[in-house]
């Protein structure tokens, strides 16, 4: 893990820690005022609905004395009641029963002027309770005793922590209550804003999984704790009657999504992944009984949907966290929380651990640390992806940059290979195939570069056109074998003669040939002509045919005694140097 990573440790570890701190003395301060000591209450229950006269009139023997300070008789369908004196005293009280979720509750005070009630219970809308309190509360005038019957029927699980107290006692109970309330929904408030921001700025999906996972567990406790009928939804008794199923299987919901999608079940086991699959889809069928069946059946299907989902869940969680997946961790942990809260706060209400602190905070603080600690894993987890993707970005560039180096070597490579296939060509093209000497398209092309070079340095350029003398007959009598014969050795003889490296021989057409001589004057160019002619006249060319000798005719021309404006002057002055040559009887030079 990174020094970052540790720190992000810290900070949330104090925030959680400052929660608590908060929340402590909020709570032990409203352990102080109660008066419940000073009570005794019996209590008889039946299953048949009965009046206040019936049951005064019940016998000592149907009622039993409550034991326990906090009256807990887990999921019943009897109506119970509950009866207590109450000594006479010169201030006014409040009898408080701190449990929001009786659906009906109805209080008899006995005075000897009459029966005073009061109705409640959440199926009746919030404004008709005698005090405005999530709980439920009525006012005790002072000088009020005798005898007081309360009346209860629930769909919940059936508690009855009754306390009478002074007011300011209440008024304290309140505020404190109020207070942790107050920071513990504002926690889980800014968590769900915090992840849909996350959501929105990153589209990754599980910030808007997990915003909705706070909210709806956030709904799920505003509806346990009565603030929700309180603040929220007074007039919807539908709410305030189905609110736990409803806002409990969309938690289950959003959770198994939530881990889904953070532990990365579809890479690592897909089975698992399948099982929170199902999870998600068991929790979607509690959400439609929630809404559609009544409040005792779907109750009955969310606890058993839950108990073994909290499970998968530490299960899953326990798992990756074997396989080495960091976040697993935090996950586990977090799960862990809030279930030993779960735990810890059913043992209070089974009376196992006597702390009424855990009774009403247990849960609060186990799953306000549960939700820091999702989110902050959900932070973390983030942007150690996001480095991750950096890394991979860059590895893909440097990985891209030397490719593109070494496609670009291949390229020259290749480039110079096609060069020297190029230029291999180009020879072909420029060659003549009999004799091996320049053709005529190079003869043309480079007759021109060298008048252009000729008339910018003003050196002399000469030019030689060549025709073998009288070669129809030679080939007529001899064949075209022997006439080859003699062309070859002609050209070599004359590739010989002409020795200085910018010399070029070509083959102008058939027995034609042409010598371009750079910085050569028209006398030199003269004695060369004259003695390539002398050459050839005692050469004997070996043929299929024998020994055969020829003669040349020989037009020379030269810049250094005419000026050339173009190349077919050049060419055409040398040409008719030629025809004179013939004209005048062959076997000689001609210059012009
Ligand atoms: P002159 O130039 O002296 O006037 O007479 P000539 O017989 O050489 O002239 P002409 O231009 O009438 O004939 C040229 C002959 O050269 C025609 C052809 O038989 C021969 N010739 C041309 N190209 C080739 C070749 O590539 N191979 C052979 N064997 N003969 C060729
Ligand atoms: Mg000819
Ligand atoms: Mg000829």
């Amino acid at each position: 893990m990174t020094k970052a990573f540790s720190l992000n440790v810290l900070k949330w570890l104090v925030t959680a820690l400052v929660l608590l701190v908060l929340l402590v003395p909020a709570a032990q301060a409203q352990l102080l005022p109660t008066s419940q000591s000073e009570l005794s209450i019996e209590y008889t229950h039946s299953e048949q609905k009965l009046d206040l006269e019936t049951v005064r009139n019940l016998s000592a023997s149907q009622w039993s004395k409550l034991e326990s300070d906090r009256a807990s008789f887990g999921y019943t369908s009897d109506e119970y009641w509950f009866r207590f004196q109450l000594e006479n005293k010169p201030y006014d009280r409040i009898l408080h029963i701190a449990y929001p979720l009786l659906d009906e509750l109805t209080i008899y005070i006995i005075q000897p002027e009459g029966v005073r009630t009061y109705q409640m219970g959440d199926t009746a809308p919030f404004g008709e309770r005698p005090i405005p309190t999530s709980e439920f509360a009525v006012p005790l005038p002072e000088n009020t005793n005798g005898e007081i019957y309360i009346k209860t029927n629930t769909q919940s699980s059936m508690r009855l922590p009754i306390a009478v107290r002074t007011e300011i006692g209440f008024f304290e109970t309140q505020m404190n209550r109020r207070i942790a309330e107050g920071i513990y929904f504002g926690v889980l408030l800014c968590m769900a804003v915090y992840n849909l921001f996350g959501f929105i700025a990153s589209r990754e999906p599980e910030f808007g999984v997990y915003s909705l996972y706070t909210l709806f567990f956030a709904g799920l406790m505003l509806s346990l704790e009565g603030l929700g009928f309180h603040y929220l939804w007074p007039n919807s008794l539908y709410l305030q009657d189905k609110g736990i199923p409803i806002f409990g299987s969309l938690t289950f919901l959003t959770a198994a999504l939530f881990a889904y999608q953070l532990l990365e079940l579809k890479r690592y086991r897909y089975t698992w992944g399948r099982g929170l699959m199902v999870m998600a889809f068991l929790s979607a069928i509690s959400l439609l009984i929630a809404i559609f069946a009544s409040y005792r059946i779907s109750i009955h299907v969310l606890l058993s949907l839950a108990v073994p989902g909290c499970l998968f869940l530490l299960l899953v969680g326990a798992y990756m966290w074997r396989k080495g997946f960091v976040y697993a961790r935090i996950f586990t942990l977090a799960w862990c929380s809030l279930l030993v809260s779960v735990v810890a706060n059913s043992l209070g209400y089974l009376g196992v651990i006597d702390s009424m602190f855990i009774q009403r905070h247990a849960i609060m603080i186990g799953s306000g640390i549960e939700i820091l600690l999702l989110s902050w894993v959900l932070a973390v987890r983030y942007s150690e992806q996001r480095k991750e993707r950096l890394l991979a970005e860059k590895r893909y560039n440097r990985e891209l940059a030397e490719s593109v180096d070494e496609r670009t070597f291949e390229l020259q490579v290749a480039l110079r290979e096609l060069q020297d296939v190029n230029t291999e060509l180009e020879q072909k093209n420029t060659e003549d195939p009999l004799t091996g000497l320049y053709n005529r398209r190079y003869f043309q092309q480079h007759l021109d570069r060298e008048l252009r070079r000729t008339l910018r340095r003003e050196l002399p350029l000469a030019l030689l056109m060549i025709d073998v003398d009288h070669f129809k007959p030679v080939n007529d009598t001899h064949g075209h074998l022997a006439g080859d014969q003699i062309l070859q050795q002609l050209a070599s003889l004359m590739q010989k003669h002409a020795k200085r490296a910018a010399d070029i021989v070509c083959r102008y057409g058939g027995e034609e040939f042409a010598i371009i001589l750079p910085e050569t004057d028209l006398q030199e160019a003269e004695v060369f002509a004259k003695q390539l002619l002398e050459q050839v006249r005692e050469t004997e060319f070996e043929t299929n045919a024998g020994l055969l000798k020829i003669t040349l005719s020989v037009g020379v021309i030269s810049t250094s005694a005419r000026i050339f404006d173009n190349v077919d002057e050049l060419f055409k002055a040398a040409d008719d140097a030629l025809y004179a040559a013939k004209h005048d009887g062959r076997d000689r030079v001609a210059v012009q």
